[in-house]
């Protein structure tokens, strides 16, 4: 019997054959889709390589008579590695992988609000400044 953890196990597997650059947060060239020099980045199998495989997987498992209920490939946990290396290697390479499927997602965007308030001075000496203003 298969389980959603056998799958994950796989595809960590793979990681050792893949051919795609995925930058550490702590490298100089994370976001950049082409990096001008070489790094010691580990290379890892590319999302959307893992996407399309698992898909195939699931597929065929449940083409053999598997039911959609028990497939491993299907499971909670392997859609949530894959969501995982999506975000990640979507930052790392400076890749939008949203742009090929679109799906209309309401990603709650922190929106930069202009502050109407004259707070926007520096609020480390908010105690002494107006009380060294009224000295002067
Ligand atoms: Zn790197």
């Amino acid at each position: 019997m298969c389980s959603g953890a056998h799958v994950l196990e796989f595809l960590r597997y793979l990681d050792q054959f893949g051919k795609t650059k995925i930058h550490n947060h702590s490298c100089p060239f994370f976001g950049l889709p082409n990096p001008p020099a070489p790094c010691p980045c580990p290379l890892r199998q590319a999302w959307g390589s893992l996407d399309a495989l698992i898909g195939r997987l699931r597929a065929a498992y449940e083409e053999h008579g598997g039911r959609p209920e028990a497939n491993p490939f299907g499971a909670r946990a392997v859609r949530l590695y894959l969501r995982e290396v999506r975000d990640f290697q979507s930052k790392a390479r400076g890749v939008s992988y949203d742009k090929k499927r679109k799906r209309p997602k309401p990603r709650p965007t922190p929106v930069p609000t202009p502050t109407t308030s004259t707070t926007t001075t520096s609020t480390t000496t908010s105690g002494t400044t107006s009380s060294s203003a009224t000295l002067s």
